[in-house]
């Protein structure tokens, strides 16, 4: 922890990790309104969508995952955030259980990247060798990959329990059992 807030206190680093979801988890952390500020002034946000660093930093505090691990490049981010990360958040139902990312389960990853990119294409159909990352057979929850610390369940959670979870965080306390699993 480096910086401190007006009150002389040790801010916590929070960042916030995009894996494979449709951002509405992020979304609903900013439906926290106005008590957003109030974690602003608790915690240094390090990484996350509007932040421009360019490698995810070390010694960070607290971090949410919103989505699954459906590729490659998933997977190797996800192994560093948790190396550098002390509390590791899945925040939603896609981070906890792969929900609507994993819907392409039954049909494997080869159909998906077809049904894209050659069926559906209009113009040059052709399945793309780079730009796009290389997909797992499976899309996971997070869990089965890296230990996860606490669970927030919710498609997305609701502002009122990020906050609730986000606030025992950054007071250091453990966050209500109905947000805590295992
Ligand atoms: S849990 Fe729901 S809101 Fe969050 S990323 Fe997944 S689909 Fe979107």
């Amino acid at each position: 922890m480096s910086a401190t807030n007006r009150s002389g206190n040790q801010k916590i680093k929070l960042a916030t990790v995009w894996l494979d979801g449709c951002s509405g988890c992020h979304m609903s952390v900013l439906d926290t309104d106005e008590r957003i500020l109030e974690v602003a002034r608790r915690a240094t946000v390090v990484w996350g969508p509007l932040v421009d660093a360019k490698e995810f930093p070390h010694d960070v505090d607290v971090t949410l995952v919103e989505g699954a691990v459906s590729s490659v490049e998933d997977l190797h981010r996800i192994r560093i955030v948790r190396e550098r990360t002390r509390i590791l958040v899945s925040l939603g139902d896609c981070a906890i259980t792969g929900n609507v990312p994993a819907m392409r389960n039954k049909f494997g990853a080869y159909a998906v990247l077809q049904r894209a990119y050659l069926e559906n294409a209009t113009l040059d159909p052709k399945i793309p060798t780079d730009v796009i990352p290389e997909l797992l057979p499976a899309t996971r929850p997070v869990h089965e990959l890296v230990p996860v610390d606490v669970f927030v369940p919710g498609c997305p959670p609701s502002a009122d329990l990020i906050y609730s979870v986000l606030s025992d965080l950054l007071e250091g306390k453990a966050p209500q059992p109905a947000a805590k699993f295992g």
